[in-house]
């Protein structure tokens, strides 16, 4: 079924008795060509770009619970490609184009919002680094501005410029970053793959792996054996857990994000905020909640809900900014499982077991890769090779010292 504005109008006349499920609910099959495990963004979108751009079919994508419930429905919703190293730069300006088009490709309203993004920075220092940001992100064809402090007032006149734990001198502003629905994102990919073949499973937890001389043949679910020539995983924060079972140790360790909304509020911070010196950073929601979040919670957790101690640090962090804010009332908060690399980038790689494949170690930053990570894993499972933009993204770089560390915080997950 296709939207548009003629379908809306036809079924508000007939009683809104057209609409179909977005999916289908199929049974799962004894085999398949490629099994993609997990059906968040990333799961879906890898299924939907191998059946739409490299033909492939007979494409399953297994998820142990319903679509939407890990952290493609958990995050803050910012899509943004402003970052430093070649290693990253390239490949999240890719994903930036293709959520310009996103919606139109998908038929799908996702709510994409280029309402843009200001990364506040503090001193000079950290003003020279902003700037060699910036030209970085003009080298691979982004859009990056460096706003003084008079520039960035006139923009949000309501930070505490002055008085603040750090007194700000002014932000990096790009411009063509912003928000997007992040649920509609997952059903508009569930709805794309689905319409292309790509049989989405839910409720099918993946239990084990079947491996035969170095070779994956299919995997153990809840539902049964699914065979397989070729399997993905792409689990977020249980990646090493999943991972485990075929006896794969990975660089990775999963922590507690939380993220907080106020009550809905009248229109007043137009895009996105970040307040890195203060651990902090907020949008406003089209409904008019204060969207925010801060710091990973600092120990090791697959429980999907956060503790007390981040709650206050957060808020601390949102009045230290906007003193004004402490007079909006917290209306829900949550937390979703994030898979913390080493160096804080991701890996898209194949493993040492032929025909097994890995996408995962997003960070908290990984929704804003989803359609460029769904695009290049695809292109890997597709022909087995990396795509252009993630050729850094390799398993093996903590062994080789190849690491892409956009933080400087050397192997400390917490602080990426
Ligand atoms: C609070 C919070 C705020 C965030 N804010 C942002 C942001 O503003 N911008 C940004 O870019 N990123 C953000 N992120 C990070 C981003 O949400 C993640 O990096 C990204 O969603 C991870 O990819 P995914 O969508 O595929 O993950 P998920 O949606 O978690 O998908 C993985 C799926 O795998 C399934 N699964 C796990 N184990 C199995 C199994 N054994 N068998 C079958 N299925 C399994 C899970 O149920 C889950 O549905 C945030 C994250 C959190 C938690």
């Amino acid at each position: 079924m296709k939207f548009s504005a003629l379908r809306v109008v036809k079924e508000a006349l007939t009683g809104h008795k057209g609409w179909k499920p977005l999916w289908r609910n199929p049974q799962p099959q004894p085999d398949y060509d490629i099994v993609i495990v997990g059906g968040g963004g990333h799961g879906l979108a890898t299924a939907y770009y191998l059946a739409k751009t490299f033909g492939k079919a007979r494409i399953a994508v297994l998820e142990k619970g319903w679509i939407g419930s890990g952290n493609v429905g958990r995050n803050t919703t910012i899509v943004r490609s402003n970052y430093l190293l070649p290693g990253n730069q390239p490949f999240y300006e890719f994903s930036m184009k293709l959520w310009e088009g996103l919606e139109q490709e998908l038929n799908f309203n996702a709510m994409v919002s280029q309402r843009g993004i200001i990364n506040l920075f503090h001193t000079d220092a950290q003003r020279d680094a902003f700037r060699r940001r910036g030209n970085a992100m003009h080298l691979s064809g982004a859009d990056a501005v460096l706003l003084n402090r008079d520039a960035l007032r006139q923009k949000v006149p309501f930070l505490n410029y002055d008085n603040a734990r750090f007194p700000i001198k002014g932000g990096l502003w790009q411009p063509r970053a912003g928000t997007a629905r992040h649920d509609g994102v997952a059903w508009g990919y569930a709805r794309g793959a689905d319409m292309l073949g790509v049989d989405i499973i839910q409720n099918c937890e993946v239990t084990g792996f079947r491996i035969d001389a170095g070779r994956v043949r299919g995997v153990e679910t809840t539902r049964g054996y699914i065979g397989a020539a070729k399997v993905g995983v792409a689990v977020a924060g249980s990646s090493s857990r999943v991972m485990a079972m075929a006896g794969q140790r990975l660089p990775i360790e999963s922590h507690v994000l939380q993220a907080f909304v106020s009550e809905g509020l009248k229109p007043v911070i137009s895009g996105v905020i970040t307040f890195g010196a203060g651990h902090f950073y907020i949008s406003q929601s089209d409904k008019g909640g204060l969207v925010f979040g801060g710091d990973v919670d600092g120990y090791n957790s697959y429980a999907q809900r956060g503790n007390l101690p981040v709650v206050e640090d957060v808020a601390q962090g949102g009045m230290a900014l906007m003193p004004m804010i402490g007079r909006a009332r917290l209306l829900r908060s949550w937390g979703g499982i994030v898979d913390m690399s080493m160096d804080g980038s991701p890996i898209i790689d194949r493993t040492a077991i032929d025909g097994l494949y890995l996408n995962g170690g997003w960070c908290y930053g990984g929704f804003k890769a989803t359609p460029a990570s769904g695009f290049a894993f695809a292109h890997l499972l597709a022909t087995d090779r990396p795509h252009e933009t993630a050729t850094a993204y390799r398993l093996d770089r903590f062994a080789t010292g190849h690491v892409i560390d956009e933080r400087g915080t050397g192997a400390q997950p917490n602080l990426h």
